[in-house]
């Protein structure tokens, strides 16, 4: 195999055998990019085959088909839509190599200089000075469309709050948000719809009304980061260039992961709380419920908001209490982990709860089939000698909470751990190898939980080491990895938890105002009445009540205060 080698992220090469895409392989190529139309030429290999042969040896495929002659700009945007997707180094192939090599030197405007594409393909055997008014023209248009000093992807809790953040300190500053929803949620609030206690639209306002007015919305979903050029590409093929990139947008929740799911979900008596329109099904339900089974079910960490599945199902129980109901109701609670709560302080106060509802814990215990009109839930559950076996449960009622998981395109991109979420330093939530990219809230790697509470206190720091980066410093504010968890174990009492990075306590008040440990009242007032404000008239504004980044680097403190 012949390869010409382009920069150390991608090199080129003619068609590929089946022994080629297994000495890419051991060559340390980790994608196959193909730039060829399926049936060219006789015994050609056609795209779907070289897939599998590249998936057997572990590598990633893109398949961006062109004509020769005939490269158009939306072939363009495809091919840096595929290179943001794959992990380098990237081996891209057509017939002879000159159409991966075009195209590649096409996505490489804005990012280098035309002359020094022409020498990058001409040092690797390829002669394309005929594309240079092309190039140039390229060059021109990308330089002045769309360069941000700040491109936020995500404008839900921690992306809005990064931008009014961001804004306070420095309001000229240059910000896109790229946000597709025209609705933005406080999904906190949804434990509260399904417990009766907040009406459903308490819960959701326009995106345009906290959008700050000082930034460029792009109504567009991203589909690809390209760190290597400081460009992120959306869904149109189009691309903004940054100086600094803050990702935050957030994760997946994965329905489909388990069969009969989605298709059962607000109906048959199979709700959950992690949907805006199911909110309001669980709530019913309950109160609908008089007897009979009801399983609530968590499914493996991380997911968003570690306590609320065992929310719901406290509240749930409460209003059953309330009812006179619960006696008649079997009460289950699947629970992929093998603990109640992440940490040990809290459990004892959750503990007295279950025992109080008479709720049945099965640990290690995992969803994964709902047939809804049968309604039957099916779990994998790990046996006492280690095994694990599958059992059905009948059921009157089922909260379920999906997997959840990074979203694909950031999962494919170059910025993603093997998690598939976005591998930060956990402290300054730098990019761990890209210097001007920062991630925040649920899609990043730190090992907080993943909470909106978390992205408060990410929200500023992120925003002083934006700054920081944007003048040429080093990150300078530390996050300790607090996150919060209102843990709603009745109507009217709440246990708190606050905790960072191992495990660490880190309550807001003193334990005589208000000890999260055990269920009180004041929590309860907190969540119910205060945290909705602090949310849409704090932190959606920038106004950073309890949550100004207090650990700074040395003599850069007094400057970014
Ligand atoms: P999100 O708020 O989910 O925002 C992500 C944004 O990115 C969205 O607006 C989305 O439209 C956008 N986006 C997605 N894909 C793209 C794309 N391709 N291009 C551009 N934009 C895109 N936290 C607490 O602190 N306390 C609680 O009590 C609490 N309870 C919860 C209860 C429930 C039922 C749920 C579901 C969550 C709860 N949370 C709680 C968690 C909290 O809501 C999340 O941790 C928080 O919203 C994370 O913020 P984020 O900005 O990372 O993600």
């Amino acid at each position: 195999m012949n390869v010409k080698t382009l920069t150390p992220e991608i090199s080129v090469t003619k068609q590929l055998t089946a022994q080629d895409v297994a000495d890419a392989a051991a060559q340390g190529y980790r994608a196959i990019l193909s730039n060829r139309p399926d049936g060219e030429e006789p015994g050609q290999l056609r795209a779907a085959d070289i897939e599998e042969l590249a998936s057997r040896h572990g590598m990633a495929f893109e398949h961006v088909p062109v004509v020769s002659g005939a490269i158009t700009d939306a072939d363009v945007a495809k091919m840096r839509v595929a290179l943001g997707r794959l992990a380098s180094p990237v081996l891209a192939f057509c017939r002879t190599g000159t159409r991966s090599a075009t195209l590649w030197a096409l996505t490489q405007t804005g990012a280098m200089e035309p002359h020094a594409i022409l020498r990058a393909t001409a040092n690797a055997g390829y002669n394309l000075d005929s594309l240079l008014p092309r190039l140039t023209r390229a060059d021109a248009g990308r330089a002045s469309a769309s360069q941000y000093d700040v491109v936020i992807v995500g404008g839900g809790s921690a992306g809005i709050g990064t931008a009014a953040s961001l804004l306070r300190r420095q309001p000229s500053l240059a910000i896109a948000v790229v946000e597709p929803s025209a609705t933005h949620y406080y999904q906190p609030g949804w434990t509260m719809v399904g417990g009766g206690i907040f009406a459903p639209e308490t819960t959701c306002r326009p995106t345009a009304s906290v959008m700050p007015k000082a930034v460029t919305w792009v109504r567009k979903a991203a589909t690809a980061f390209v760190p290597e050029t400081s460009e992120v590409v959306l869904e149109d093929g189009t691309a903004l260039r940054y100086r600094v990139l803050v990702a935050a947008p957030g994760l997946k929740l994965d329905w489909e992961a388990i069969p009969g799911l989605s298709q059962a979900l607000g109906k048959n008596g199979v709700t959950s709380n992690y949907r805006y329109k199911t909110a309001p099904y669980t709530r019913d339900m309950v109160r609908a419920l008089k007897r009979g089974r009801a399983l609530f079910t968590q499914p493996p960490m991380p997911i968003k908001c570690a306590g609320a599945p065992q929310k719901a199902m406290y509240l749930s129980c409460d209003l059953w209490r309330r009812a006179e109901v619960l006696g008649d109701i079997e009460v289950e609670f699947h629970n992929a982990g093998a603990v109640l709560f992440g940490v040990a302080a809290y459990v004892p106060a959750l503990m007295a709860y279950v025992e109080r509802y008479g709720i049945d814990l099965k640990f290690e215990s995992r969803l994964v089939a709902v047939d809804g009109r049968a309604r039957v839930a099916t779990f994998q559950r790990k046996r006492s000698d280690g095994g694990s076996e599958r059992i059905e449960r009948e059921f009157d009622f089922l909260h379920a909470v999906p997997p959840q998981v990074a979203p694909d395109f950031v999962a494919k991109s170059p910025l993603a751990n093997e998690t598939g979420y976005i591998a930060v330093d956990p402290s300054t939530l730098r990019h761990v190898r890209y210097p001007n990219v920062f991630a925040l809230g649920d899609v990043c790697s730190a090992p907080n939980s993943k909470t909106m509470a978390a992205a408060r206190k990410q929200a500023p720091i992120v925003a002083v080491n934006v700054l920081a980066t944007l003048e040429g410093h080093e990150p300078i504010a530390h996050y300790d990895g607090y996150g919060s968890c209102p843990l709603t174990v009745e109507r009217g009492k709440i246990v708190l938890a606050e905790f960072g990075y191992g495990g660490k306590l880190l309550p807001t008040f003193p334990t005589w105002l208000l000890d999260g440990t055990r269920p009180t009242r004041a929590a309860w007032w907190l969540k119910n009445r205060l945290l909705p404000s602090v949310y849409w008239h704090g932190m959606l504004k920038g106004r950073e009540w309890l949550a100004q980044p207090r650990h700074m680097a040395g003599f850069e403190k007094s400057r970014a205060a």
